[in-house]
């Protein structure tokens, strides 16, 4: 997908970069035989001819008839990364943004699913050495229980995401903490999904009868859509995240709910369906 209309609203996935990477780096307990099963449906998009994964870092604008929500901001330029990939990276996100039809001064609101360095990035960006807000008129909405994890580190501890991209939002005052009944324009709600870290949390979007959710990190990938006990070694609690993600592909499955992978490359938006006792994407 590059745009989906949801009855009056209209999600765009705005991209900064595809990232292909082997398996194991998400997936340190599974082998080829694993996924090769499934590899009639995650070829080419998914998995390349050389096996490895392609992980899509974008960001979701949701425009409603009131506002423009953006869900994520990816990784950001010029920061220092525990990747060598993710260092001191100049993409154009910003300009594919404008050219989805965005400036940064008509976003609203941003909403991050969780504070890992991958889904906070764009909040900030680097202007004349400080990191200012990229966003200067939006209200960034932050979970209560997910600041609040970060926010009880000792300040030592804090990762570099938290001290380029969070902190500066909460030194300009752009911030509001927001609980999990938050519901904006009748159309957006917040789903929590904890388990890849404490207050990890999507969104689920709702318009005249269509219905769509953005997972963040609660599915990587769509093999975990048909393998939902698949654990990842990204996530703070393995065993919660797997509860969680069981429960939310039962949840959907044969429902015409559209999940939009956070990050799934193109075509990024599938249903669930059930077959035999199993359960797939459908693209
Ligand atoms: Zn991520």
């Amino acid at each position: 997908m590059k745009s989906l209309r949801l009855g009056a609203l209209e999600v765009q996935r705005v991209e900064e970069m595809l990232w292909p990477v082997p398996t194991e780096f998400l997936f340190p307990q599974l082998g080829e035989q694993d996924f090769a099963p499934h590899y009639g449906w995650l070829q080419p998009d998914f998995i390349l001819p050389d096996k490895r994964m392609v992980l899509s870092m974008h960001s979701f604008v949701v425009r409603t008839p009131h506002h423009t929500v953006v869900v994520d901001t990816c990784i950001g330029n010029d920061r220092e990364r525990h990747y060598p990939d993710w260092c001191r990276m100049q993409t154009q996100f910003l300009g594919n943004l404008r050219a989805a039809g965005v400036t940064p001064d008509q976003v609203d609101y941003v909403f991050c699913t969780h504070f890992h360095s991958d889904h906070v990035g764009w909040n900030t960006q680097l202007v004349d050495g400080r990191w200012e807000p990229t966003f200067p008129n939006a209200r960034y909405l932050f979970y209560r229980p997910e600041f609040e994890h970060w926010m009880r580190m000792p300040e030592q501890d804090l990762p570099p995401a938290m001290r380029d991209s969070i902190l500066p939002i909460a030194e300009a005052g752009l911030y509001d903490v927001v609980d999990g009944d938050f519901a904006l324009d009748d159309c957006l709600h917040l789903e929590p999904t904890p388990g890849h870290t404490p207050g990890h949390c999507s969104v689920h979007l709702t318009s005249q009868g269509a219905e769509a959710v953005i997972t963040g990190d609660m599915i990587h990938h769509p093999a975990q859509v048909a393998e939902p006990q698949w654990a990842t070694r990204a996530c703070l609690d393995p065993a919660q995240a797997v509860a969680t993600r069981t429960a939310f592909v039962q949840r959907y499955a044969d429902t015409d709910v559209r999940v939009l992978g956070t990050h799934f490359p193109a075509p990024t938006a599938c249903r669930i369906v059930s077959q035999g006792g199993k359960t797939r994407p459908v693209f």
